[in-house]
């Protein structure tokens, strides 16, 4: 089949049986798609953002968004990794795909998926790097992924079935295998390659080049780093995600990464046994232990996405040098956001900002024009359906996300979304995060905590309290709201097809029992 009249009429037969491809599209006219990805990325820590605090700089990424678009509100359906990437590999949310946590439930590679959609056209792909779902991918004719979490150091991985293992820094590796990848594909036909970092995902460990990559730069905390949580309900309260309580020794590089080899360990040593050596002498406590804490998380989850930003920008000047920049679509975004020390906090799951929304940049040379931002909310849940059109294929309409082809040629649909449905179900290991669902606008979130206490709702008007410190749920004067909101999300509920009950897996286990895979 490699005959290219064969390659034709069958590319022929697919767009006749589908409706979907004309024969004449070529590689050169369908555009590549290049998918860089990382995980656990908050906004606040890509300066295309321009976060008040500058935490640091990241060129290459904020290379993407100059030369293409910005999105301002990217929201994730739920906050945590697995769930956030079989939403956007299937353009579903977890209720229809099956995936709602990480703890106890597997993938099932047998759905149809927005690669799997693209193989069939004649796209080759490739997803290389954390993978995350339990099962094997499918729908790619490259696969090279971590295995679960996987390592930041001399990574075991498995490529297309077979385990190989790996010296070096897990962000470089990943990095290097995309490029790899990239030149020995099939020139004749376009590509979807799916780049995705294990970096900057806990424990936050640095490249051994960018240890104390900060010259001892102070990082300007965030107004809630002590936050009471006080005016809002039990879920915030009881929760276990603080610097001061949850953050461990690991965490903090009291003590070493698993895997490190010799050579590595002298150099980790270099940096880390003075750092903790002060910090023994110091011996920090009470606020000052959560300030040295928030420190020296920030110099290592900030260098961890310093090799994820040098990783993009050798990308895209591989792809300039290929020659191939100009017809591929070069996406940047993570699997949700994360907590930079706001409430006290690290992780993510929350409905809050700073864990719902991640960043999202697109370039599209010719399509979308350069230095462009978008204010609307857009989530994950629609990139499959924007690559499928990008690429000229037809979205089945189980999809329940909206392309963003339209958006980026400039245009805001006038019927765009104004509401957003989201939906937490891990519980109660790790980080005792209660179930909850809620509504989102550009202003209000109303939100309903249902397990394992009775239900309780509570209502943020981020226009008064933008770092979402208060409920206003019992405030009479926002009663009319608290209705309209009401309804919005028993229509959301509605045309999401959100089961009234949450159905057990395979293992009769609710996303909620708390089981560990
Ligand atoms: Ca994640």
């Amino acid at each position: 089949m490699s005959d290219p009249l064969c390659t034709r009429v069958l590319l022929g037969l697919v767009g006749i049986l589908s409706g979907l491809i004309p024969v004449t599209l070529t590689a050169g006219q369908r555009p590549n798609i290049v998918f860089l990805f990382s995980d656990d990325h908050a906004t606040a820590a890509v300066s295309a953002y321009g976060e008040q605090r500058q935490l640091l700089q990241t060129p290459n990424i904020d290379r993407i968004a100059k030369e293409g678009m910005r999105f301002d509100r990217c929201l994730v359906p739920n906050s945590i990794c697995g769930p956030s990437r079989a939403c956007i590999l299937t353009g579903k949310y977890n209720h229809i795909n099956g995936f709602y946590n990480n703890s106890n439930c597997v993938f099932d590679g047998s759905q149809v998926t927005f690669p799997k959609l693209l193989q069939s056209a004649g796209y080759q792909t490739a997803i290389i790097g954390k993978w995350h779902l339990g099962s094997d991918p499918t729908g790619f004719d490259e696969w090279h992924i971590l295995p679960g979490q996987g390592l930041y150091y001399n990574p075991p991985m498995i490529h297309n079935g077979k385990k190989v293992k790996h010296e070096g820094y897990t962000t470089d590796l990943i990095t290097d295998f995309s490029i790899e990848w990239l030149k020995q594909r099939d020139p004749n036909k376009p590509f979807l390659l799916m780049c995705q970092h294990k970096a900057p995902h806990r424990e936050w460990s640095p490249a051994l080049r960018h240890l104390g990559h900060n010259n001892g730069q102070e990082y300007r905390e965030p107004p809630n780093l002590f936050d009471d949580y006080t005016q809002r309900g039990l879920a915030v309260r009881d929760q276990d995600m603080t610097l001061e309580k949850t953050f461990s020794e690991l965490d903090a590089k009291l003590k070493s990464p698993p895997n490190l080899n010799a050579e590595q360990q002298q150099k980790w040593d270099a940096y880390y046994g003075p750092r903790n050596e002060e910090f023994h002498k110091r011996n920090p406590a009470g606020s000052d232990l959560v300030r040295w804490r928030y420190q020296s998380y920030m110099h290592d989850y900030l260098g961890c996405i310093k090799a994820v930003d040098e990783g993009v920008g050798r990308v895209l000047d591989y792809l300039d040098q290929a020659g191939l920049a100009e017809n591929t679509i070069v996406v940047y975004s993570s699997d949700q956001g994360f907590f930079l020390g706001e409430h006290g906090w690290f992780d993510k799951r929350w409905i809050f900002e700073e864990s719902m929304r991640t960043p999202f940049v697109v370039r599209w040379p010719g399509v979308t024009q350069p230095g462009q931002a978008c204010p609307e909310i857009v989530s994950n849940i629609d990139f499959a359906q924007t690559f499928l059109e990008a690429a000229g294929v037809s979205a089945p309409p189980e999809m329940q996300g909206a392309s963003l082809v339209p958006i980026l040629k400039g245009q805001i649909p006038a019927d765009w979304r104004k509401s957003f449905y989201y939906h937490y179900y891990e519980y109660p290991v790790p980080h005792r995060v209660r179930p909850h669902e809620g509504v989102v606008t550009d202003r209000y979130k109303l939100v309903r905590i249902y397990k394992p206490e009775e239900p309780y709702w509570e209502l943020y008007d981020r226009q008064t309290d933008p770092l979402e410190m208060k409920s206003v749920y019992h405030d009479p004067s926002y009663a009319e709201t608290i209705t309209t909101l009401k309804t919005e999300l028993a229509r959301l509920r509605s045309e999401l097809q959100v089961p009234a009950e949450t159905p057990r897996n395979a293992f009769g286990k609710a996303p909620f029992d708390g089981e560990q895979r």
